[in-house]
């Protein structure tokens, strides 16, 4: 960072001699450096700017001097508009303060943050003074798309690029002096990347581009360097020249948002099968799973077992230590549970309070009998000293297995395996607990 700052120190001192404005932020959106021109531009921030002040900070007293009373109350969604703007911006645009238009462009600056610049343009009264009436100018196309915010691209019959504008060669890095006449649009896209390390994204999008004209038409989405995207949208001319045109939009934004959210939504999607104490599977998960390998064993003509734990006389431990520290022999115990009796296929949840559960896929009554026997014992081995305190800690288990004659019988009554697991339970119990009880 010591080198970049210097360098940027460098940068915007050089700007500065050209009136232009530049200021840093780093990967957290703080400012770390700005020069005078910035100052002159937006006076409000002379002797309140400080390094490591957060942008939104810097957009409050931007907007501060610039709201009408009666816009005031929009402040805030103001100050998220333009962060949500400074984060996805990339391409340069216009606005007026303090009586100057000015023209802002922001970029990411690798993994150090983002820079922003501004320069003045014309004053806005010249600007409405030299802007053409309506009457006295015609539209030219070829000017529309050269300024076009998307990038565009035509590419003749055998696909070779005929022209791209300006916003093609910035999105794809490729230099504005460039002259792509000639190139296929996998070359350009290869030429995009080839300073960068081939990403999974972007052999992905060779992929794309090979298989594109079989869809013509079909939108599809391209991985640029620098965790970018662009989506394209290709037309093929229905004259006779067969020319394609296609337009590309950066969706990087987009892009990072949807990221986010399906990160979110698959950390939801566990949490709502997870018990926070134990970070085992929950009941909700453990009345998933029993239905589907109930269905998995009567198709496949496979056996299913399910061992049923329960701690044995766990309230006296709660009475004698704490609640807090019953949680925490809970935990010790699922912690035995995985060490002992985790494998392919196998399902391991907290059932309820002081009760677990073991759904063993394909295991027959004596195999789950000799692991809820294994359980046992490792219990009372391992849980006999907790936190410095001797404790001592026995389960009972309750077993049931529906071998394949049975399934065929009871098909749909998944609740059965539950029901006589629980049974055994309250005989192992009954008989004196620390024990393994088998349905019969
Ligand atoms: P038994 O051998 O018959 O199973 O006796 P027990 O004391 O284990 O059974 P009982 O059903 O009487 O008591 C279960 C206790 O488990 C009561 C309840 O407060 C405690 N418990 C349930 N969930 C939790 C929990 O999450 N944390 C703690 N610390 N205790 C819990
Ligand atoms: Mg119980
Ligand atoms: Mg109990």
């Amino acid at each position: 960072m010591k080198i970049h700052l210097i360098a940027l120190r460098v940068i915007a001192n050089v700007l500065d001699q050209i009136e232009v404005a530049l200021c840093v932020f780093d990967d957290q959106d703080q400012a770390v450096l700005w020069n005078n021109s910035f100052l002159t531009f937006f006076p409000e921030h002379a002797g309140h700017v400080y390094v490591g002040e957060h942008y939104r900070e810097n957009l409050r007293r931007f907007y501060r001097t610039r709201l009408s009373p009666e816009e005031a109350p929009m402040l805030e969604r103001y100050v998220e508009e333009g962060v949500a703007r400074h984060l996805a911006q990339q391409q340069a645009f216009e606005f007026d303060h303090c009586g100057l238009r000015m023209r802002v462009a922001s970029l990411e600056l690798g993994s150090i943050g983002r820079i922003r610049v501004w320069r003045k343009t014309a004053p806005l009264e010249s600007i409405e003074r030299h802007r053409p009436s309506r009457s006295d100018s015609s539209i030219d196309a070829a000017d529309v798309l050269e300024n076009l915010a998307d990038g565009a691209l035509a590419v003749d019959q055998e696909d070779r690029a005929l022209w791209a504008n300006q916003r093609f060669h910035s999105l794809y890095g490729l230099p504005f002096s460039m002259n792509v006449q000639g190139w296929r649009f996998e070359a350009l896209y290869e030429a995009a990347w080839q300073d960068a390390d081939p990403s999974k994204e972007y052999r992905e999008g060779l992929r794309v581009l090979r298989e594109r004209r079989r869809f013509s038409g079909a939108p599809y989405e391209l991985a640029l360097p620098g965790r970018r995207w662009v989506r394209v949208l290709e037309q093929i001319s229905t004259r006779a020249d067969g020319q394609g045109y296609s337009t590309h939009v950066d969706i990087t934004a987009f892009k990072r948002q949807q990221d986010a959210l399906e990160r979110l939504s698959l950390r939801l999607e566990l949490l709502a099968i997870t018990d926070a104490l134990t970070g085992l599977s929950n009941r909700r998960r453990f009345d998933e799973a029993l239905k589907s390998e109930w269905q998995r064993a009567c198709r496949d003509n496979t056996s299913l077992s399910l061992v049923l734990i329960d701690v044995d006389n766990f309230k006296r431990i709660n009475d004698a230590y704490g609640h807090p520290y019953g949680d925490e022999v809970l935990k010790a115990l699922a912690q035995l549970l995985i060490q002992h009796a985790d494998g392919p296929g196998r399902l391991i949840a907290r059932y309820g309070g002081e009760e677990f559960a073991v759904l063993l896929p394909g295991a027959v009554l004596d195999e789950a009998q000799a692991l809820a026997e294994r359980l046992r014992v490792q219990v009372q081995a391992a849980l006999s000293m907790l936190d410095h305190v001797s404790v001592t800690v026995t389960i009972s288990c309750g077993l049931s297995c529906a071998a394949p004659s049975d399934l065929s019988d009871r098909s749909g009554r998944s609740d059965s395996l539950v029901e006589q697991a629980d049974e055994a339970l309250y005989r192992a119990k009954r008989a004196g607990r620390n024990r393994v009880v088998c349905a019969p």
